[in-house]
């Protein structure tokens, strides 16, 4: 139960994996591919969007809750408290999102501070490293737990939608007019920021065992942001809503039937 050497192990191998193993694996037929059809591009994201949301909620809140209340906690103050690291995780986020300048691919320019001399290919990983980061996170703390089914739940969920958003990436960069190899080099690098987040969620958890149902539901908050902040307005903005609707169903039902056959 209590966070081990093993567990942290686990969080280190399974956000290489599932951060920069799925995402350089997902790059690779950037290769072969110019250029991404918009409606696909946008079905593979919005399908990542609906793993990600799916997470958010079986991998991540519903086990900290249950977790508070094997602690010893009533339920109502268990989802309060879930609530409250919930709004924190995303608060954090937007501050984030708020302060450090970046670029989106279709959403264009975010963040307050002047871009100064910022080369426009650093403002594109910085986007994407706010976006890997909490998905890191959630891998970490969820082998945190240390319960096989939610650890390997979260694991395979983040490592599948992190394939098709490695592609989306790669091609995005080289629409941008960088090389084939440096486009799939950058990706692989943005999956590096996963593994951060992996021991950096997996860290926290080592100063105390009470922090665990705060950091499931904080990395749920942080990637309840993402979705909403990002994948949904950027998958919604070039006429194909539909298919990404139907899209983020797909995902949100697959990662469900994961952790409920998994957990
Ligand atoms: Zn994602």
């Amino acid at each position: 139960m209590l966070l081990t050497a093993d567990n942290f192990q686990n969080a280190l191998i399974a956000s290489a994996l599932a951060g920069f193993g799925a995402t350089t694996l997902g790059a690779v037929p950037a290769m072969f591919l110019r250029r991404l059809d918009e409606r696909l591009n946008n079905n593979l994201l919005s399908f990542a969007a609906g793993v990600m949301l799916a997470a958010t909620i079986f991998s991540l809140l519903l086990p900290g809750i249950a977790r508070s209340k094997q602690g010893g906690a009533s339920v109502a103050s268990a989802v309060l408290q879930a609530i409250a690291a919930l709004c924190l995780g995303g608060f954090i986020l937007w501050a984030i999102n708020e302060l450090v300048p970046h670029d989106h691919f279709t959403k264009g320019h975010d963040g307050a501070i002047d871009v100064g001399r910022l080369r426009k290919i650093w403002l594109f990983v910085i986007a994407i490293a706010i976006h890997n980061f909490p998905e890191g996170l959630s891998v970490g703390v969820a082998n945190g737990t240390g319960e096989f089914g939610t650890s390997l739940g979260a694991t395979l969920g983040i490592g599948l939608q992190n394939v098709p958003e490695g592609l989306s990436v790669a091609v995005a960069l080289q629409s941008q007019g960088y090389s084939r190899r440096y486009s799939i080099g950058v990706t692989a690098l943005t999956g590096l920021v996963e593994i951060v987040g992996g021991v950096f969620g997996a860290g926290v958890l080592l100063i105390s065992e009470a922090v665990l149902p705060w950091a499931l539901a904080f990395a749920g908050g942080a990637m309840l942001f993402i979705v909403s902040d990002e994948i949904i307005p950027e998958t919604h903005r070039t006429g194909f809503e539909n298919g990404a609707t139907f899209a983020l169903f797909v995902g949100f039902s697959l990662m469900m039937f994961l952790d409920a056959v998994l957990a």
